[in-house]
């Protein structure tokens, strides 16, 4: 059954994000995508939402009426805020918090808070986001009680019912394979694999079975891993506890 409310899905063009967009069409009558730009590194994560919307239109017919617009609101202003590997060229390490240094503090609720302002003005009631739980994060503005914490806020600073959706917060990686394809099958995990970005390096270049990807960065060997996992184990309820020998931080 369709839910008639409006959704925005917080959308970066990666794996994740990507589940969300497809449980979202799944579910809502009319659903929108915003990204941010915040001078990332490698403009291959916004190009790659381009290359999956496109293909999402193209490939799920059933979906594309409910799909409309696509926002990209330029956040630069978070290079002036950040010091970390995604916004410079500094290698990818853990601090000594234990957080990886990809850590943009609070980016999270920044992203919710711009999305929410551009759902009002839209008239979208349901936020959507890929964060989660799960697998291991340092990123408390991650959490579930953040982010439901965050729902009231908005709903009372706006003055409107703003719901905050997380269907990954419970899932690890290989589950997230598993929930994309319960979604759309194994087209849908094919789109996933070709045409998401994943990799903090940029790499377009080598091909896995899991997609593109230097193979090597803790992004890239969490997708990796769980894309091993999934195809291991299949549907079957699975919870990936291998020790992560690459020190992965996680892929948000
Ligand atoms: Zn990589």
């Amino acid at each position: 059954m369709t839910d008639s409310r409006r959704a925005l899905v917080l959308f970066s063009g990666g794996q994740d994000s990507t589940a969300c967009l497809a449980w979202a069409l799944d579910r809502y009558a009319h659903v929108e995508t915003i990204g941010f730009a915040y001078a990332q590194r490698h403009l291959v994560e916004l190009e790659a939402r381009q290359f999956v919307l496109r293909q999402l239109r193209a490939q799920f017919p059933h979906w594309a009426p409910r799909l409309g617009l696509d926002h990209t609101l330029d956040l630069s202003l978070l290079g002036q805020i950040s010091d970390t590997a995604l916004t410079d060229e500094r290698a990818i390490e853990m601090d000594a918090g234990g957080l990886p240094n990809t850590f943009v503090p609070g980016r999270n609720l920044l992203f919710f808070t711009f999305a929410a302002t551009v759902a009002y003005r839209r008239g979208l009631s349901v936020l959507v986001g890929g964060m989660c739980e799960t697998d291991f994060s340092g990123y408390p503005d991650c959490r579930d009680n953040a982010l439901k914490s965050l729902q009231v806020a908005l709903s009372l600073g706006l003055d409107t019912p703003m719901t905050v959706e997380t269907p990954l917060m419970w899932l690890d990686k290989a589950q997230t394979w598993g929930f994309s394809a319960a979604l759309g099958g194994e087209k849908l995990n094919a789109l996933i694999v070709e045409h998401t970005h994943t990799c903090y390096l940029g790499d377009r270049t080598h091909r896995h079975a899991w997609g593109y990807g230097c193979g090597h960065c803790p992004a890239c060997a969490l997708r990796g891993r769980g894309f091993k996992a999934w195809r291991a184990h299949g549907d079957r309820p699975f919870r990936d506890t291998e020790p992560d020998a690459a020190g992965a931080a996680p892929v948000r």
